[in-house]
């Protein structure tokens, strides 16, 4: 990728729109914009004007008219890039929209690979991997503490706190470097103790970024949750009365690697995949219906399983083929239909399942906030809340604090079993070169093509 070039996309959704904004970013983004528009004003050269000021003018091929539009100035390094850009905000046509791109690409820029105006951004300096990938997680977002996050870790959260880590590594390093070099003027004495009381507490924020990943990803792309129950206990009505309240939202997302579908809710900022197990309607024997692997399949994919009995039925087969199949999970037993006579206590049905239950009544709508906050409490332990938490969210970034962690693990277990000094460095410099990756330091080219790419277009 040469960043001579000249780039251009459409960075607005592709979709009839109010304004839709065309990109130019480049070395040439003024002059070819200059080539197709014309300003009321006599002379005027987009070239000629100074950065962040807007100019009415119209798009034009040729002699035709194309559209009315506002073309904002961002000179380099003062842009989303660092470079030189033009943004034409058009009227939203789709079609209108295309056509300008097309003149833009005709005159001399070439269309933007996804994520490519992010990638000059980093290539720029402007901003670090790390928040980058922010970027295109705030786009993605799904939910308030999903955005929440992103947008900490978009104004550097997490890269102040790996640079800081990272600090920590290299001045240890370079201490004991300059100790191994210089005896006569640095001492080791005591240095052992010291690196181990620097390396523990080091070690253990690390190992909380690690454990923040589960919370993080199920933030982001919400909870896979499966409501499990033999045939008429209620789970369709549960599922109803989630979905019902004026909060919830709920949409159809034909699932990319199973064969099931999920509805999407958003329970208090966080949203729940519900995987329907359609299937075990319509027969006595659920997991015979739905397919032992299958029901396996889809347990074992969930991060919860809302597990419900009936109180007004006393418990069978299915209850306990079921209880089987979730026996280790994260689940909570539900016991509905306590608006009918029981038949079965709350008791004897956490005797039943070997843990808490809660009351519920689909029909009555009765234990649903408590439902509600029993999931909260086990998802969130209100960390997001907090203000200087991080949550991990990305798989690379998990699997570098794992990396450095190793590596420091490394280090104190030389210290324990007294091994001399110069043998530290190198784990200290592969932990510091790990968390570098976070922030693309020590990047490999191919992983940044790779990062860049799951952009969308114009971003
Ligand atoms: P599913 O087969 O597990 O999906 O069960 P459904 O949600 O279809 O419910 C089966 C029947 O039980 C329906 O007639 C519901 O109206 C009824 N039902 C569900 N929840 C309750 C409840 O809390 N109380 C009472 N009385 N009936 C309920």
């Amino acid at each position: 990728m040469l960043r001579n070039e000249t780039i251009a996309a459409i960075a607005t959704a592709m979709t009839n729109a109010g304004i839709s904004v065309i990109r130019v970013s480049g070395p040439d983004a003024f002059a070819v914009t200059d080539r197709i528009f014309r300003s009321p004003k006599k002379d005027f050269r987009l070239s000629d004007q100074k950065g962040y000021t807007a100019h009415y003018g119209h798009i034009v091929d040729g002699d035709e008219f194309v559209d009315e539009v506002l073309v904002l100035v961002m000179r380099a390094p003062h842009s989303y890039t660092t470079e030189d850009t033009a943004e034409i905000s058009c009227h939203g046509g789709m079609l209108v929209t295309r056509r300008i791109l097309e003149l833009v690409l005709k005159h001399g820029a070439r269309l933007a690979e996804p994520g490519e105006f992010t990638k000059r951004a980093f290539l720029g300096g402007r901003i670090d991997i790390a928040e980058a990938e922010a970027v295109m997680d705030l786009i993605e977002s799904k939910n308030d503490l999903a955005l929440k996050n992103s947008v900490r870790q978009l104004s550097g959260e997490l890269s102040k706190k790996v640079k800081k880590w990272r600090d920590t590594i290299i001045f240890n390093t370079a201490f004991l470097e300059s100790a191994i070099d210089d005896p006569e003027h640095y001492s080791l004495d005591g240095y052992r103790d010291k690196l181990k009381s620097t390396l523990i507490p080091l070690d253990q924020e690390l190992k909380r970024a690690e454990d923040s990943f589960s919370e993080g990803r199920v933030i982001r792309d919400g909870i896979n949750t499966v409501i499990l129950g033999k045939p008429n206990v209620g789970k369709s009505s549960l599922m109803n009365v989630l979905v019902g309240s004026d909060r919830a939202i709920v949409t159809d997302i034909a699932g990319t690697t199973r064969d099931t579908l999920e509805e999407q809710i958003r329970l208090r900022g966080i949203s729940l995949n519900i995987i329907d197990t359609a299937g075990i309607h319509n027969t006595d024997n659920p997991v015979e219906q739905i397919g032992v692997d299958r029901a396996r399949r889809v347990v074992d994919e969930a991060d919860l399983i809302l597990y419900i009995l009936d109180a007004s039925r006393p418990f069978d087969e299915n209850d306990r083929e079921i209880l089987n199949l979730i026996r280790g999970r994260r689940a909570i037993v539900l016991l509905n239909k306590t608006d009918l006579p029981a038949v079965i206590s709350p008791a004897e049905a956490e005797q039943f399942s070997g843990q808490e239950v809660l009351p519920i009544s689909a029909r009555e709508q009765q234990g649903i906030h408590a439902l509600e906050n029993q999931i909260e409490t086990m998802f969130l332990n209100g960390a997001v809340g907090e203000d200087d938490e991080i949550l991990l969210t990305n798989v690379r970034h998990r699997e570098a604090v794992a990396e450095a962690r190793n590596s420091i693990e490394m280090v104190l277990q030389s210290i324990r079993d007294g091994v001399p000094e110069d043998f530290y460095t190198i784990d200290l410099m592969n932990a510091y070169e790990s968390l570098g990756r976070i922030i693309g330091e020590s990047l490999g080219d191919d992983l940044a093509d790779e990062i860049f790419s799951r952009f969308c277009m114009g971003k």
